[in-house]
């Protein structure tokens, strides 16, 4: 979750989809999972209530059936974030160019996160995708912006809301730490990348939606970046450089 932190301590971590309302377009943000039982027996544990499935969620929550969703917005390609693409017939999906050209030749290390029938083949239609390069305002409060490191093409979202502007993060954050401390998450392809965009996110966010904070409840804007600064540097100060 955090680089150099909280080894051998186990986490149970949600899988977020982010359904962003009230504009002219229903759009969703990150769609968890595909194949849950194939990832729980050969990659690590992952369980998925009936609640929580995609379609039952959509209802539930938002009140969208899946063939309401107009646009998909995968944060990345890694398959946790994009399974549920295949399960919405007509969304247009926005990615990276960066993001689509390394999820189709990834270092070894990223391997086992973009294998293609975790993403779901039939979602890979390439004509249901609209390639971004850098920032994209999608519609007037909903932009699209790079937040590569985790992977060299990964993007967040940040939306104008009553509440403040709330930055969906996807996995450039895995938890507020992340954000909060400039600490990279674990997996991360360039560091440097990293440590940039978390710190985009924490000049611009009011509150932010992590990719696996278990401290996001359902069906809110996310967790107020402010309150969080003051509560984490109280808490858990950190030591400054050498000299
Ligand atoms: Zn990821």
């Amino acid at each position: 979750m955090v680089i150099g932190r909280h080894y051998g301590q186990s986490v149970t971590v949600p899988l977020w989809g982010i359904a962003i309302s009230g504009g002219p377009q229903r759009i969703l943000v990150d769609t968890g999972v595909h194949d849950c039982a194939w990832v729980d027996a050969n990659l690590g544990p992952c369980k998925q209530a009936p609640e929580e499935h995609l379609d039952r969620a959509l209802r539930e929550y938002v009140g969208w059936g899946v063939d309401e969703v107009d646009i998909v917005i995968n944060t990345h390609l890694h398959f946790d974030h994009c399974g549920g693409n295949a399960l919405l017939p007509y969304a247009t999906c926005y990615i990276q160019t960066a993001e689509w050209d390394f999820a189709a030749a990834p270092l070894p290390t990223q391997n086992p996160y973009y294998y293609e029938f975790l993403i779901g083949r039939e979602s890979l239609d390439h004509f249901r995708w609209r390639f971004v390069s850098g920032i994209l305002d999608l519609m007037p409060g909903v932009r699209i912006f790079p937040t590569p490191g985790h992977t060299p093409g990964h993007q967040s979202v940040a939306v104008k809301t009553g509440d403040g502007i709330v930055v969906i993060a996807g996995d450039c954050a895995n938890c507020m730490e992340n954000i909060v401390d400039e600490l990279p998450v674990g997996i991360v392809h360039d560091t440097a990348q990293e440590i940039a965009s978390l710190r985009r996110i924490k000049k611009i966010a009011d509150l932010v939606i992590p990719g696996h904070d278990p401290d996001v409840r359902a069906g809110s804007a996310g967790i107020e970046l402010r309150a969080k600064l003051k509560h984490i540097e109280r808490e858990n100060p950190v030591p400054g450089p050498l000299g």
